[in-house]
C-alpha cells in the first residue's frame, strides 16, 4: 500500500501488515457546530482505517479535539469551556451520524497539559524555546528544515499569519510561534506552568497528543490541507526538534469548496454537517466524498450531491435484482485501486459494475455503506397484496393479478418477478 506524502511530493509504501500503523488525524477547534468540510479528514481517516484494518494491518486512529483555543475565547467571552464541552458533543454527535465509528482516540487538549508543559519544558532545554513574560515562544531559526513541509521559504513568512502567529514585542523573530501564552484578562480558563498562569499555543497540543498515543514515530499524520502551514509545518518544528520521528507520511486531504470559494466559517458560506446530513442523509453524503480523490478538492453543490444519491440508490436496486457472479480478478483490482493512494473515485467505478451481491457488500462495508444492501421492507398490508397476486398467477388468473399489481403500484410499490422464492420481490418506487 503506498500513499502520497506531502512533505517528500510522492507516493511512499507503507509497510507490510500487520504494521503497526499509528494514524494522527486533526481534529475541529470547537466553538460551533463544524461545517461540513470538517467531515472530510474524519471520513477519510475512518475509511482508512477500515481498509488497512481489512489488509490485515493493526491501525490505530488519534483524531483530536481542540479544545483550548483564541477562538474559542473569542466566541464565548467567560464561558469558553463550556461552550468547548458543548460544541465537542456536537462534533461527536454529527461525526458518529456517519456511522463508521469513532477513532481509537479522541484526545483533548485540556486533558493532555502534563504531556504539553513537558514537550515545551524539552524544547526550552534544548534551546528551541525561550520564555518572555509569561511567554515562551519556539526559535524558528534554530530549526533549519523549517519550512520544508510546506514547502516555505524564509521570504515567505510571515505570509499568512493565523490568530496564532499575533505579531509581539516579546519575539526575537517574528517567524517565532507561541507554545505558551501568559494568561489574559478577558480568558475564562488557564493552567500553572513553570512560566506562569496560562495556556498551550495550538500547534503544541497536537505534537503532544500525538506523542502520547502513538509514541515518538508513527506512520500517518493527516489533516485538511489548510493546515500544512503554519499548523503542521510548527508541528514538525517542536516533534522533530525536541527528536522525535515523528509522522513518516503526510497525507492532507483537498478542501471542500462552495460555489468555488473554500468553505470556511469565516468566509461565512455555513453549511453545518448536521445541515448537510438532515438534508442529504448519510449514504449519499459518503457517496458523495468517494467520487473524489482525497487529496482533490470536491466541490459542495447540487449536482455532485444528486449524482451520489443516484449512484446510492443504483446500489440499492443491484441488491434487489438476483446476484450475478462478477468476473474473476473484480476484487483484485478493486484492492490495487485501494492500496495506490486510496483511489476511492476508481474503487466506486469498478463497484458499479458488479452485480455480484457479496462482492459488492464486501467493498460498500469497507466505506460504511453496508446499509446499501438492507432492502426496506414491505409494510404487511401492501405484502399481502403481493401474496394475493402471486396466488392469482398460480391459478393463471390473470386479470385479478394485474388488478392486484395496480393496487400495488398505486401504493407507492412494485412488484417485480424473480426466480428466487416466493418468486417475486417488492420494491419502493423512487
Ligand atoms: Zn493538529
Amino acid at each position: 500500500m503506498r500513499l502520497y506524502d506531502s512533505a517528500t511530493r510522492q507516493l511512499q509504501g507503507l509497510p507490510p501488515p500487520p504494521g503497526p500503523i499509528g494514524m494522527y488525524f486533526c481534529g475541529p477547534t470547537v466553538y460551533a457546530r463544524a461545517h461540513i468540510g470538517n467531515a472530510r479528514p474524519f471520513i477519510v481517516g475512518m475509511w482508512l482505517r477500515s481498509w488497512l484494518r481489512s489488509r490485515g494491518y493493526k491501525a490505530t486512529l488519534v483524531h483530536n479535539i481542540t479544545d483550548i483555543n483564541d477562538k474559542i475565547y473569542a466566541a464565548a467571552p467567560g464561558r469558553s469551556a463550556e461552550l468547548a464541552e458543548e460544541a465537542s458533543r456536537w462534533y461527536i454527535e454529527d461525526t458518529g451520524d456517519f456511522g463508521l465509528g469513532r477513532a481509537d482516540f479522541e484526545p483533548k487538549a485540556s486533558e493532555s497539559m502534563p504531556e504539553i508543559l513537558a514537550l515545551i519544558e524539552e524544547l526550552i532545554e534544548r534551546d528551541l524555546a525561550y520564555s518572555a513574560d509569561g511567554d515562551v515562544y519556539y526559535r524558528v531559526h534554530r530549526f533549519p528544515e523549517y519550512g520544508k513541509l510546506a514547502g516555505r521559504h524564509d521570504d515567505d513568512a510571515p505570509r499568512n499569519p493565523s490568530e496564532e502567529e499575533e505579531q509581539s514585542t516579546l519575539k526575537e523573530d517574528p517567524r517565532d510561534f507561541a507554545l505558551w501564552k501568559a494568561h489574559k484578562a478577558r480568558e475564562d480558563t488557564w493552567w500553572d506552568s513553570p512560566w506562569g498562569r496560562g495556556r498551550p499555543g495550538w500547534h503544541i497540543e497536537c505534537s503532544a497528543m500525538a506523542e502520547k498515543f502513538l509514541g515518538p514515530a508513527f506512520e500517518i499524520h493527516g489533516g485538511g490541507l489548510d493546515l500544512i502551514f503554519p499548523h503542521h509545518e510548527n508541528e514538525v518544528a517542536q516533534s522533530r526538534g525536541a527528536g522525535r520521528k515523528f509522522a513518516h507520511i503526510w497525507t492532507h486531504n483537498g478542501m471542500l469548496r462552495f460555489t468555488g470559494e473554500k468553505m470556511s466559517k469565516s468566509a461565512g458560506n455555513v453549511v453545518t454537517m448536521r445541515d448537510a446530513l438532515d438534508e442529504w442523509g448519510r449514504e449519499t453524503l459518503l457517496v458523495y466524498y468517494m467520487g473524489a480523490h482525497w487529496r482533490k478538492p470536491i466541490d459542495y453543490s447540487e449536482g455532485p450531491l444528486e449524482s451520489a444519491r443516484a449512484q446510492a440508490e443504483g446500489f440499492r436496486n443491484v441488491f434487489r435484482e438476483d446476484s450475478t457472479p462478477a468476473p474473476e480478478g473484480s476484487w483484485d483490482r478493486f484492492v490495487d485501486a485501494l492500496d495506490d493512494d486510496f483511489n476511492t473515485p476508481e474503487a466506486l467505478a469498478l463497484m458499479h459494475q458488479w452485480r455480484d451481491h457479496g462482492l459488492l457488500l464486501r467493498a460498500l462495508d469497507v466505506f460504511g455503506l453496508g446499509s446499501l444492501a438492507e432492502l426496506e421492507e414491505s409494510p404487511p398490508e401492501i405484502a399481502s397484496l403481493a401474496e394475493r397476486r402471486q396466488a392469482a398467477r398460480s391459478r393463471r388468473d390473470f386479470d385479478e393479478a394485474d388488478r392486484l399489481r395496480a393496487q400495488i403500484e398505486g401504493a407507492g410499490w412494485e412488484v417485480r418477478d424473480v426466480a428466487k422464492e416466493p418468486g417475486y420481490r417488492l420494491v419502493r418506487r423512487s
